[in-house]
């Protein structure tokens, strides 16, 4: 970046310079022209107020020879016809009647002309007056053209422009690292909520930043405390089914208890394998699940089997379960409806009391939205709870959780399948009253797999009608 600046300030300030130059000469070659032609003018006005050639018969003007690089003096009568030239001899010379200088005196009294001369390097500038006489006095110098100006100039130019582009350099260079240099000290700071921004352009990208970085210490923190809490987890069935067996094996069961150690042992090797299906479906969410298939669902069918399943459960807690509602379609994965499905309706009757009932809904909002409400009646959950209930191994009562088969990941696989699907989730509990989970479907996930079905569609094609080709 610095380089780039570098570099492109010395561009701008070398075609600055170059065009400085070639202006300034073409100003300057103006000035002299103006200047010339002004002098040879003064010369033929003061030849004519003096009279010098009132009489050319009798002025002895043939004597005058002209100088080299001095004023060039020539005489022409009303028909053009050169009667005098202090540079050549004027018998030999063609008519001057087509001169613009001659004529333009002729006619207005006073005329000019430059004209380049057979070397490049020189140029001709010629002044005529008309005389009192009828004839026509003109001076004429030769000087240097701009092209022999510029050639002495160039060394002096070449001279002015690697000063200027040495002295370009030496700023060009320390703006670009004043540029540079607070961009620099950022980053090396970026952690340091104190570091000024300097660039406000610069701010929203910097607090992008930091947030990105927040969020990845956040979540390095979060999956070491999950790593913490699954080997704590597996820990304890691994320890009861580690005692039990050894009991066992020891031969220090007896008959009699060696069937409930065993039972004990299966109880626990249970609750192991549905925690590790459970951490390795939330770990499958994390990454992002790849072999999701979204197709359309009616959701209102989902629950009606879920509810069937379960209902075993529910008679076992005495908990009774009603589905309402209305065949609702969701744009979904089967698999992962029917797992957010279980375990909000697992959940229901888990916590429910002895008596009470589930009700499962799923039907259409105002909105024309698919929703599920899962309500029970049973133990509720305090405000404070409510928000941390979706984090990982979080569990309000944690021997009731264990003692009902719970993992405490439930809730934050179905967080991840909400986020999945694009569909929002909210809670309403009050504690020994009951809890409603809703969740809400939007559109918005067809039309994304739409539109992304498209464009792989069209990729597609591209690429059998390239390789067609
Ligand atoms: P668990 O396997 O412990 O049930 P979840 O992630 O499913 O884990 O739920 C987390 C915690 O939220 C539970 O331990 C429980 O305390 C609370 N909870 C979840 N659903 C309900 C409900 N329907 N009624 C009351 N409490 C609930």
């Amino acid at each position: 970046m610095k380089r780039k600046i570098h570099m492109e300030l010395l561009i701008i300030a070398a075609l600055a310079i170059v065009l400085t130059l070639l202006f300034a000469l073409f100003v300057f070659y103006g000035l002299f022209q103006e200047q010339i032609i002004g002098d040879l003018r003064e010369d033929a006005i003061a030849f004519r107020s003096m009279n010098v050639f009132a009489d050319p018969e009798d002025l002895d003007i043939g004597s005058y020879q002209m100088e080299e690089g001095g004023l060039r003096i020539t005489l022409v009568d009303a028909e053009g016809d050169v009667i005098f030239d202090s540079d050549a001899n004027e018998a030999a010379m063609e008519s001057h009647e087509d001169r613009p200088e001659v004529q333009a005196a002729f006619e207005t009294g006073e005329g000019h002309d430059t004209r380049k001369s057979e070397t490049l390097d020189q140029n001709s500038f010629y002044y005529a007056v008309l005389l009192d006489n009828g004839l026509v006095l003109r001076v004429a110098r030769e000087a240097d053209s701009i092209f022999a100006v510029t050639k002495n100039m160039l060394v002096t130019v070449a001279g002015v422009f690697v000063l200027l582009f040495i002295f370009t350099v030496v700023l060009s260079n320390y703006f670009t690292k004043s540029l540079v240099q607070p961009i620099e000290e950022l980053a090396e700071n970026l952690g340091d909520p104190g570091t000024k921004v300097v660039y406000k352009e610069l701010a929203p990208f910097v607090a992008k930043i930091r947030q990105q970085h927040e969020d990845i210490l956040k979540n390095a923190k979060m999956r070491q405390e999950f790593t913490a809490n699954v080997s704590h987890e597996l820990k304890t069935p691994l320890t009861a089914i580690s005692g039990y067996a050894e009991l066992i094996e020891h031969g220090m069961a007896g008959k009699e208890n060696t069937e409930r150690f065993a039972g004990e042992i299966h109880k626990n090797a249970s609750r192991l394998l549905i925690l590790i299906n459970d951490i390795i479906q939330l770990s499958q969410l994390d990454g992002g699940k790849t072999d999701v298939e979204y197709t359309d669902l009616d959701l209102y069918k989902l629950a009606g089997e879920c509810i069937s399943m379960l209902k075993m459960n529910a008679q076992k807690q005495n908990v009774t379960m009603k589905l309402c509602g209305r065949s609702s379609m969701v744009f979904a994965d089967k698999q992962l409806m029917e797992e957010l499905l279980f375990n909000l309706c697992d959940n229901a009757i888990r916590y429910n009391n002895r008596g009470g009932s589930v009700t499962v809904t799923v039907d259409k909002n105002r909105e024309g939205n698919t929703f599920l409400s899962v309500k029970d009646t049973g133990i509720g959950i305090s405000p404070e709870h409510q928000d941390r209930i979706f984090e990982r191994f979080y569990r309000v009562d944690k021997s009731r959780s264990k003692a009902t088969g719970g993992t405490g990941l439930g809730l934050a696989i179905v967080k991840h399948i909400v986020a999945q699907h694009e569909a929002s989730i909210s809670l309403e509990s009050e504690p020994k009253k009951g809890t409603e989970i809703v969740v809400v479907f939007s559109g918005r996930l067809k039309e994304r797999e739409q539109q992304k079905r498209l464009e792989q569609q069209s990729a597609e094609q591209t690429k059998q009608k390239n390789t067609g080709d």
